[in-house]
């Protein structure tokens, strides 16, 4: 047997099965694959028993924009190694070059042989990682001097991002995930742009086309006259950690941004809504992360979203993002000794959690050339009211502030996002005598345009830029149908005569729950006049506000007595009959009886 010492360099390809066992924070519903190609440069000292240590470095593609992933690898493998040695035999003079390494080489890995720990460069680039780590093998073999031996032997040689991961959705903090080292499927691959900068237009409406979300118009056509709608952009609701990658029932985020393309569209509207604690005044739409649950409010829901809308490809669509939906004006209204008040909403408030997700939201998705964050203004029949209008501009503006970019990171605002709130009361103006009425009870605004304007100067005034732009949704505020009134009371009784007045034919301006009797609004348009970038359809028609009664799932959804209509209220509707339609079923789930009382009623009519 000949004994040689030298310098081993030598590059290795591998393939194999490695069954991993891993703590993975991030996205792990659903099928996550990605391949890695592994090359490493082996150095070390060379004898018949070999040991070298061998440092890789993995480039890998995977959907799991984690920001920390470890892993033990344990498996075979099957490498072929095509050796280059420069060796100096014992007892021989000099260096000379020699091909005769061992026809065949047992890798025995020991140990962890491959532990690693990867931090996601994706801020906000792409989910491309870099993973560096340290092997260390023991190499034992025969040591007949021929070429291209074969190594067969525990251990991965450091592929070590699973191709396949299965997570529990409702706990998606740890699972178990396999792999297969020689996987080529890929799920999601990021490029993230990096061309030269590009300004935000004013206003993303004006002259774009939006995006027509396919799920909701498969479920506006198959309703009877539904077609005569259906080609409408609506909101997509990123309203779970799982709607990112997509359920069995609705596309994922990446789905929705490459359907725009492929629509040609303009603009697409996103809402992002699943802060932790969310929905603190009501039930009916709590969400999945419990009050405390900001750390996975960012790396798991913001971060990936923020990844996936960094693609290059989507740089010429605008991006609009619709910010947490009621979360702020709770802060203000439902706190404190309040009769209004409940124990979530002061928990919100006191953890500051409403407050940093939304500061984290705006920052990471304003760092994206064509986004545009509008922040959720709740509607006039909430913060129309002078004890509420002033604090919850100056929460949106210390809000803003802390957001890394600050104000800038603010393109707008939106109000009456799923209400039910008039764009304009036609015949109704508010004078000192009509607020006395029950129906406008000292309120400043009797419907959304007038108080979207005012809002949006008392934002300025409060610090936000003087461009930013409101948007209204008009999803389900046209008040039309038979009932709808056609002229002025000319009652003298300033509750006959407003109640007789009133398009907004709600019992209570606080009912929320699938109002009866309400219709589809103004088609979405840009506006462009008095600050109003557009009137839109965020709630898109059809899908329901809440349960009417319990419905076991595993969104965290409750149910609100808000959505039963036999309910006679609370504080926060004046202790008033909820309004709302029987039946209904979860919140966001699709409502048929309910859409077609709202095309019934649309306004414009259909
Ligand atoms: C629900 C969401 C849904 C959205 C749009 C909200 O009330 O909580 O799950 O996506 O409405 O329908």
């Amino acid at each position: 047997m000949a004994i040689y010492t030298g310098t081993v360099t030598s590059m290795v390809t591998s393939t194999g099965t490695v069954s991993r066992s891993a703590v993975v924070s991030g996205v792990v519903a659903g099928t996550v694959t990605a391949s890695a190609t592994v090359s490493y440069v082996e150095t070390g000292t060379r004898s018949d028993i070999v040991t070298s240590t061998r440092t890789f470095t993995a480039t890998m593609t995977a959907i799991i924009p984690t920001t920390v992933q470890t892993s033990v690898d344990t498996g075979t493998t099957t490498s072929t190694r095509v050796v280059s040695t420069t060796s100096s035999p014992i007892g021989g003079a000099g260096t000379t070059a020699q091909n005769n390494g061992p026809t065949a080489i047992t890798t025995t890995s020991t140990g962890i042989v491959n532990t690693t720990s990867a931090t996601s460069t994706a801020t906000p680039v792409g989910n491309t990682r870099t993973q560096t780590g340290v092997r260390t093998a023991t190499n034992t073999g025969a040591g007949t001097p021929t070429t291209s031996p074969t190594n067969t032997g525990g251990g991965s040689p450091g592929t070590s991002n699973p191709s396949s991961t299965t997570g529990s959705p409702t706990t998606p903090s740890s699972g178990t995930a396999s792999q297969t080292a020689s996987s080529t499927a890929i799920s999601i691959t990021v490029t993230p742009y990096t061309g030269p900068a590009i300004p935000r237009v004013d206003n993303p409406y004006q002259g774009a086309k939006g995006y027509v979300n396919p799920d909701w118009k498969a479920k506006a056509d198959a309703e009877a006259g539904g077609n005569r709608i259906s080609n409408n952009p609506t909101g997509v609701w990123l309203d779970r950690i799982a709607a990112i990658v997509g359920t069995s029932e609705a596309m994922g985020l990446q789905a929705h941004l490459d359907a725009a393309l492929a629509q040609g569209a303009g603009y697409i509207q996103f809402v992002i809504y699943d802060l932790p604690g969310r929905d603190c005044a009501a039930l009916a739409s709590n969400g999945e992360l419990g009050p405390t649950d900001l750390p996975r409010y960012k790396t798991e829901y913001i971060d990936p979203i923020a990844l996936i809308m960094s693609d290059a490809k989507y740089i010429n669509l605008r991006i609009i993002n619709i910010i947490e939906i009621d979360s702020l004006p709770n802060l203000i209204t439902n706190t404190g000794g309040q009769a209004t008040a409940t124990p979530m909403c002061d928990t919100m408030l006191a953890n500051g959690n409403y407050v940093s997700g939304i500061a984290y939201a705006l920052g990471k998705l304003h760092m994206l050339p064509n986004t545009y964050n509008y922040i959720d203004a709740a509607h006039h029949g909430w913060i129309g009211w002078d004890s509420n209008f002033g604090p919850t501009a100056e929460l949106m503006a210390t809000t803003a502030r802390s957001a890394v970019g600050g104000f800038d990171t603010v393109q707008g605002f939106i109000t009456d996002t799923a209400n039910y709130g008039a764009l304009v009361e036609p015949f109704i103006t508010v004078t000192e005598a009509t607020r006395q009425s029950k129906w406008i009870d000292f309120n400043r605004y009797v419907d959304e345009q007038s108080f979207a304007i005012a809002y949006r100067a008392k934002l300025i005034s409060s610090g936000f830029n003087s461009n930013i732009g409101m948007l209204i949704d008009t999803s389900r505020n046209g008040w039309g149908g038979a009932a709808r009134p056609t002229a002025l009371s000319t009652s003298t009784d300033v509750n006959t005569m407003i109640n007789a007045s009133r398009i907004d034919r709600r019992i209570h301006l606080g009912n929320w729950c699938n109002q009866s009797g309400a219709g589809i609004g103004e088609r979405p348009t840009a506006v462009g006049a008095n600050g109003i970038h557009a009137y839109v359809w965020i709630k898109p028609p059809g899908e329901s506000d809440g349960a009417s009664s319990v419905i076991a799932n595993d969104q965290g959804k409750g149910f609100d007595r808000m959505c039963d209509p036999t309910y006679t209220g609370n504080a926060r509707n004046g202790n008033n009959m909820s309004g709302a339609l029987p039946n209904s079923p979860l919140a966001g789930a699709w409502f048929s009886a309910q859409f077609q009382q709202l095309m019934q009623n649309a306004y414009p009519p259909l």
